[in-house]
């Protein structure tokens, strides 16, 4: 309905919680209570806002099993990889806080006499606006940066799963940070515009899609607000002829099928040198065809339903309309008969530039291969995306290398997939968005650089 969200557990269909949409009262006191919390909180020493940040992993720690249960119930991920989103957070968690403090200490610069220098300071309030795919990981990752660097944070979880929201709120309550400086509120797009329109409101982060980028960064724009926008992409994996061909097709199936297909920076373009597809191909099916589809809560299950049924629809429908345009299905191709949301792991052979699953982010289980005469055209078929998010190119180290500088995208993983990982910088250009999280880049986009000049 138009007054409350909805958590639906993917496998089975059951409804597992409503929600009302928070009032205009509600929003209001949430930002009072951060604007509040973010002088108490900026001002508390950095050393003690790290400590925070550890007792805030051991508070992770101490209820990891019921946040990976939660995250399986109510969007569908697999058991053990919901445990390992669990465990990425926590390692989170410790990165900064080791690693936080040096990167927010004053910076010198090159005007004589150290004279000059550059101090990190909070900004204030950030909202933040979250998706469902990784409930923990994406919030965050964001959080813990912005949080030891002395903002607040206000998250506009997606409505799909309240109780991860609900329980990531309680671990900073147990995790002794001041009361407002992370909260949680259910509020509506409009409620977001009320937000990012206030003043009190000093910067907006978004995860999700290029359409939630546009609105989201427009309001931003408008209200002359900060954001960092994380979007979708359309990622490359090139395969090379001297590609260790099985190290390939195992990277190419964990890379396209973990967390069923609904990565940001998955492999979705498989992009193969001739001289190596058929193999390849053979191979990547047989693989993909191993997968174990079934109930999440299974720990030997590799692929759990999509998240939400409307996305399994829309999934279909790209399927359809690439077949329709000439590709082929070599494997799946249709949703699996039942209760659950599942859909079949699916590899489309023959797509081409113009075809939907070369053209549009595909966020399901779903491979689409495309072959390339030679790498010079690996390299063209692979910047022939609107998104630039990240890219893995398989074989010789010294090509790949060469050709990583020519790819258009935020990251390339060499003979290995792409994952985000506190110590390197994660994001985007073109549609996959603007600014970076993780590593110190991550944690000055939300800093006031400050240049403190004594003369
Ligand atoms: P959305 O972009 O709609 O959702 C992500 C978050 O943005 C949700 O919290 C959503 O809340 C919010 N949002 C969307 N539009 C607005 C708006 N106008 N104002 C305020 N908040 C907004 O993604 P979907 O869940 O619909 O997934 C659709 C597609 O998005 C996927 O198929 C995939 O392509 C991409 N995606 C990419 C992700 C990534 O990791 N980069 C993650 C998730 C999705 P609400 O639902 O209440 O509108």
């Amino acid at each position: 309905s138009n007054s409350q969200t909805c958590a639906i557990n993917p496998a089975t269909g059951e409804v597992l919680s409503s929600r009302p949409y928070a009032s205009q009262a509600l929003i209001e006191q949430a930002i009072t209570r951060a604007a509040s919390a973010s002088k108490v909180w900026g001002n508390t020493p950095l050393t003690q806002r790290a400590a925070a940040i550890t007792r805030l992993a051991s508070v992770l720690e101490s209820q990891a099993q019921t946040l990976a249960q939660t995250i399986t119930r109510e969007m569908g991920k697999p058991i053990r990889q919901s445990r390992a989103e669990v465990a990425k957070c926590i390692n989170l968690c410790h990165w900064y806080a080791e690693h936080g403090p040096g990167m927010l200490e004053n910076q010198p610069t090159q005007v004589p006499g150290q004279q000059a220098e550059i101090a990190f300071r909070p900004l204030g309030v950030i909202l933040a606006v979250m998706p469902w795919n990784f409930p923990l990981w994406q919030v965050l990752r964001g959080a813990v940066p912005m949080l030891i660097a002395g903002n607040t944070y206000l998250l506009k979880h997606a409505p799909n799963v309240p109780a991860s929201a609900g329980l990531l709120a309680q671990a900073f309550i147990d995790a002794d940070f001041p009361v407002g400086a992370f909260a949680e509120i259910n509020a509506s797009n409009d409620g977001v515009s009320t937000l990012i329109a206030d003043q009190r409101v000093a910067a907006v982060a978004l995860t999700g899609s290029a359409r939630a980028g546009e609105a989201i960064g427009a309001q931003a724009g408008k209200a002359l607000k900060k954001c960092v926008l994380e979007l979708g992409g359309s990622d490359p994996f090139i395969v090379l002829n001297s590609a260790n061909l099985d190290d390939a097709v195992s990277a190419g199936v964990a890379g396209r099928f973990q967390n069923t297909g609904q990565v940001c920076a998955a492999a979705k373009r498989f992009i193969v040198e001739a001289g190596i597809a058929e193999a390849f191909i053979e191979k990547f099916v047989a693989a993909t065809r191993n997968l174990v589809v079934g109930n999440p809560e299974d720990e030997q299950t590799d692929i759990g339903p999509m998240a939400r049924f409307d996305l399994r629809d829309e999934l279909h429908r790209q399927v359809e309309n690439t077949l329709s345009q000439g590709a082929t299905c070599v494997l799946g191709g249709e949703k699996l008969p039942g209760e659950g949301n599942y859909y079949a792991p699916t590899v489309l052979t023959g797509v081409t530039p113009e075809m939907t699953a070369f053209q549009e982010e595909m966020f399901g289980p779903v491979a689409a291969v495309t072959i390339a005469r030679d790498a010079e055209h690996a390299l063209e078929l692979a910047n022939l995306s609107q998104y630039g998010l990240s890219a893995t190119i398989y074989g010789d180290e010294h090509q790949a290398l060469q050709m990583a500088g020519k790819l258009e995208c935020g990251g390339v993983f060499i003979n290995g997939y792409s994952a985000s990982d506190p110590r390197v910088p994660f994001g985007g250009v073109k549609r996959s968005g603007f600014g970076r999280e993780l590593s110190h880049f991550g944690l000055y986009e939300f800093c006031n650089i400050q240049t403190v000049w004594k003369n």
